[in-house]
C-alpha cells in the first residue's frame, strides 16, 4: 500500500466516526447499532492512524538507514580518495579527516582527533620542525598559514604549496556555505620532485650548452651552425672576427642564402664568381654540405679560410672554417721554389736523375740527353747501371740493395768518379754526387753527374806539360841530366838530411881536361857529343837511386853522394875517371892523354850546425883547382869539411 492510502483510510475511517457521532444531532433518534458503528469507526480511524504511524516510522526508519549507508559511502570514498580530507567547523576544529590525512600526519599521533584545534595541531608540527620552510621563522610562518586560512574563500583557489615532513603537498581550501573548511591536500612529491629533476636537468642543459657556446667560441675555427632549413644558428666569435659584417644579431636566423648574397654584396666575391654571381650561388647551395673536399676561400682582408661542411643525423649543417693562410702562403712559396728548382733542373748543363731504391729511373732533365745521348722516353723506368761502364755496372744493383739493407752509403753527398757509357757507345768519365731524399713510400736518390770527359783530358794534358816544365827547369837539355837549378836544391836538402841524421855527404866536382882544345880540334858540334858521352859515363858510374848527376855548368859535372863517406867518394870518383878512360874518346890536342879524361875535386862532410853547403861546394872547387895543376886526369880530396 502507497503511504497515502493510510492517511486517506484514517481520514475517511475519522470522517465516519466524526458522521455518526454527528448523527443523532441531526435529529432521528440514535439506532443501538449506532454506537457499535461509532465504536467501529474509531477502531478503523485508530487502525489506520496505527497504519499511518507504523507507515511512517518504517519510512523514517528507512530513511535513516539511507542517510546512515550514504554517510559511509561518502567516508569510504574520502577515505579512498588519493588525496588528504579534512573538514574543519567555524571554530576552526577538525570535524573529520580521512586516513591519507592520518597518514599525512602520522607524526602527531592521537592529537590528530575530531575536535582538536588546527592552530594547536599546526604548533606541534612546528615544534616537531616537520615544516621545513618554517624553521627559523615558526610564528610569522604560523600567522601567515592562519591569515591564510581565514581569508579561505568559497571558491576553491590556487593550491598552497606546502612541504610535511619530507613530503611536498598541494593544499585546496574552501569555506562551505555552513562556514566549515573543507581542505584536499594531494601529495604532490613525485610532481614536485619530478619538476626538481627537471629544472636540474634544464639546468645542466643550460650550463651545458653554454659551456658548449664557450668552448665554441674559444676555438681558433671559425664555426657556423646552421639548422635543417639552412638558417644560421650560431657563428662564433672567431667567424665574428674574420667577418666583422656579420651582425651575430642580425644574421642570426638568416638563411644561408641571404647570408651568402649579402657577403657577395659586401666585395666577398670569389674569382669564379665574378660575372656570373647567381649561377655561382646556386652552385655553392647545390654544393651545401655535400662536398667531402673542404673548400678554399679566400677573404677580402686577404685571409684564406679552409671549410669543411658536415650535416649532423639531425639535419644541422656544421660549417668548420679553419685558417690556412700560413699554409697557403707556404704552399705558393713551394710551388714558386719548385718552379723555381724545375727551371734550375731543366737549364742546368750538369745531368741530374731521379732514381728510386730499384735503380730506376724516375726524372731525368734535358741535360743528361746531352750527356748520354738517349732521350727521356728511352730513360725512363730503365735501370739507370744502362749509362755505366765496367765495373760500376755490373756493381750498381748489389750496391743499392745492400744500402736499403745496412744503410751503408759510401756514394751520398761526395762526387765520385764513374766510368759511363754514351749511347753511341764512347766511354765518358763522369762525376756524380748522390743525395738521397726519405719519402714515405721509401727513398728516392738524386744524382747529379757532370761530365768530366773533357775536364780529364785536359788535366791530362796539362799534368804532362807541367811534368815536362818540371823537367826541363831541372833537367840541362844537352845532356839530360839534372841541371845546376836541381842541383843546388838537392844539395841543400841532403845536406839538411845529413845535419839531421848525422851521416856522410860527399861530392864529386868533375870537369872535362882541355875541352876548350877539344872544341877547337873536333868541333862544337863533337864537343856537345862529347859531353852527352862524359854525362852517360857519369850516370853510369853511380849505383845508388839517392845519387844525383848533374851538369854543374859548360864541361863541368857534379855528382852528388847521399851518406858517402870519403872512401866511398873516392871509389866512385876513380870509376868515373876509369870509365871514361875505357870509353876512349879521342883527344888529340890533350896534354897529358890521347883521350878525353877528368880532373875531379872530391869534398866530403859530415854537416855541423853553421857549416854551409855553397861553402862545402867551394872546397871541392879548390880540390878540382889543385887537381888540375897537379897535372890533371886525376882526383884530389879537399881537406875534411867538419868533423869527417
Ligand atoms: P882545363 O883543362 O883547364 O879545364 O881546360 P879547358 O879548356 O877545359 O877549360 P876552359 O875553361 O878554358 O874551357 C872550357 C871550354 O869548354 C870552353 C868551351 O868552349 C867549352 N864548352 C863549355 N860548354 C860547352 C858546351 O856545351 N859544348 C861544347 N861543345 N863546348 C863547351
Ligand atoms: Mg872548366
Ligand atoms: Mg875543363
Amino acid at each position: 500500500m502507497v503511504p497515502s492510502a493510510w492517511l486517506i483510510a484514517a481520514i475517511a475511517a475519522l470522517l465516519l466516526t466524526a458522521a455518526l457521532t454527528l448523527w443523532p444531532l441531526l435529529g432521528p433518534a440514535a439506532p443501538a447499532w449506532l454506537a457499535s458503528l461509532q465504536l467501529l469507526g474509531l477502531l478503523l480511524s485508530l487502525c489506520a492512524l496505527l497504519g499511518l504511524v507504523k507507515q511512517q516510522s518504517r519510512q523514517l526508519a528507512q530513511a535513516q538507514s539511507e542517510t546512515l549507508t550514504l554517510q559511509q559511502r561518502a567516508l569510504e570514498a574520502i577515505n579512498a580518495m588519493p588525496a588528504g580530507f579534512d573538514l574543519w567547523d567555524r571554530e576552526d576544529r577538525l570535524v573529520l579527516h580521512n586516513q591519507v590525512l592520518a597518514q599525512q600526519f602520522a607524526a602527531l599521533g592521537p592529537r590528530l582527533k575530531p575536535g582538536a584545534r588546527f592552530e594547536d595541531l599546526l604548533r606541534e608540527s612546528l615544534r616537531l620542525g616537520l615544516v621545513k620552510e618554517a624553521l627559523g621563522c615558526e610564528e610569522a610562518w604560523l600567522q601567515e598559514r592562519m591569515r591564510g586560512r581565514r581569508e579561505a574563500g568559497t571558491q576553491a583557489g590556487a593550491p598552497i604549496l606546502h612541504r610535511y615532513g619530507e613530503r611536498w603537498a598541494h593544499i585546496y581550501q574552501t569555506r562551505a556555505p555552513s562556514g566549515d573548511l573543507v581542505s584536499v591536500r594531494l601529495d604532490v612529491t613525485d610532481l614536485i620532485e619530478t619538476q626538481q629533476e627537471l629544472a636540474r636537468v634544464q639546468a645542466l642543459a643550460l650550463h651545458n650548452q653554454r659551456l658548449l657556446e664557450q668552448a665554441i667560441d674559444a676555438m681558433p675555427a671559425g664555426i657556423e651552425i646552421f639548422d635543417a632549413q639552412n638558417r644560421l644558428v650560431k657563428a662564433n666569435h672567431r667567424m665574428q672576427a674574420w667577418l666583422p659584417q656579420l651582425n651575430p644579431a642580425q644574421a642570426q636566423g638568416q638563411s644561408f642564402e641571404s647570408l651568402l648574397r649579402a657577403k657577395l654584396k659586401q666585395g666577398d666575391l670569389p674569382a669564379e664568381a665574378v660575372g656570373r654571381e647567381d649561377e655561382w650561388v646556386q652552385q655553392r647551395l647545390a654544393r651545401l654540405g655535400q662536398s667531402q673536399e673542404p673548400l678554399l676561400h679566400q677573404l677580402p682582408n686577404g685571409l684564406w679560410l679552409q671549410t669543411n661542411e658536415t650535416r649532423t643525423p639531425e639535419g644541422y649543417l656544421l660549417a668548420v672554417h679553419q685558417d690556412v693562410s700560413d699554409l697557403v702562403a707556404k704552399e705558393q712559396q713551394l710551388k714558386a721554389s719548385q718552379s723555381e728548382l724545375e727551371a734550375i733542373i731543366r737549364t742546368a748543363a750538369v745531368a741530374i736523375f731521379t732514381i728510386n731504391a730499384q735503380g730506376q729511373v724516375l726524372s731525368c732533365n734535358p741535360a743528361s740527353e746531352r750527356l748520354f745521348g738517349y732521350a727521356p722516353s728511352e730513360l725512363l723506368g730503365q735501370n739507370i747501371n744502362r749509362l755505366m761502364g765496367e765495373p760500376e755496372r755490373s756493381q750498381h744493383d748489389h750496391y743499392l740493395r745492400r744500402y736499403a739493407e745496412r744503410g751503408l752509403n759510401t756514394l751520398r753527398g761526395r762526387p765520385t768518379e764513374f766510368h759511363a757509357v754514351h749511347k753511341n757507345g764512347q766511354s765518358l768519365t763522369v762525376q756524380v754526387a748522390v743525395t738521397e731524399v726519405r719519402k714515405p713510400d721509401g727513398p728516392l736518390f738524386v744524382g747529379v753527374i757532370s761530365d768530366l770527359t773533357e775536364r780529364k783530358q785536359f788535366e791530362t794534358e796539362l799534368q804532362d806539360a807541367n811534368e815536362r816544365l818540371l823537367r826541363l827547369s831541372t833537367t840541362d837539355a844537352l845532356t839530360e841530366l839534372a841541371n845546376r837549378r836541381l842541383l843546388m836544391q838537392k844539395l841543400e836538402e841532403e845536406w839538411r838530411r845529413s845535419l839531421r841524421e848525422g851521416t856522410p855527404l860527399s861530392l864529386l866536382l868533375v870537369d872535362v881536361d882541355h875541352f876548350k882544345l877539344f872544341n877547337d880540334r873536333y868541333g862544337h858540334q863533337a864537343g856537345d857529343e862529347a859531353l852527352i858521352a862524359v854525362a852517360q859515363v857519369l850516370k853510369a858510374s853511380v849505383n845508388r837511386p839517392a845519387d844525383l848527376v848533374a851538369r854543374y855548368g859548360g864541361e863541368e859535372f857534379v855528382v852528388l853522394l847521399a851518406q858517402t863517406d870519403g872512401e866511398g867518394a873516392l871509389a866512385v870518383a876513380e870509376r868515373c875517371r876509369e870509365a871514361l878512360r875505357a870509353a876512349a874518346i879521342a883527344h888529340a890536342l890533350s896534354s897529358h892523354s890521347a883521350y878525353l879524361t877528368l880532373s875531379i875535386g872530391m869534398s866530403c862532410a859530415v854537416p855541423v850546425q853553421g857549416g854551409k853547403a855553397s861553402q862545402w861546394l867551394t872546397q871541392a872547387d879548390l880540390a878540382l883547382y889543385q887537381a888540375k895543376a897537379q897535372g890533371r886526369d886525376r882526383v884530389v880530396r879537399a881537406p875534411s869539411f867538419g868533423p869527417a
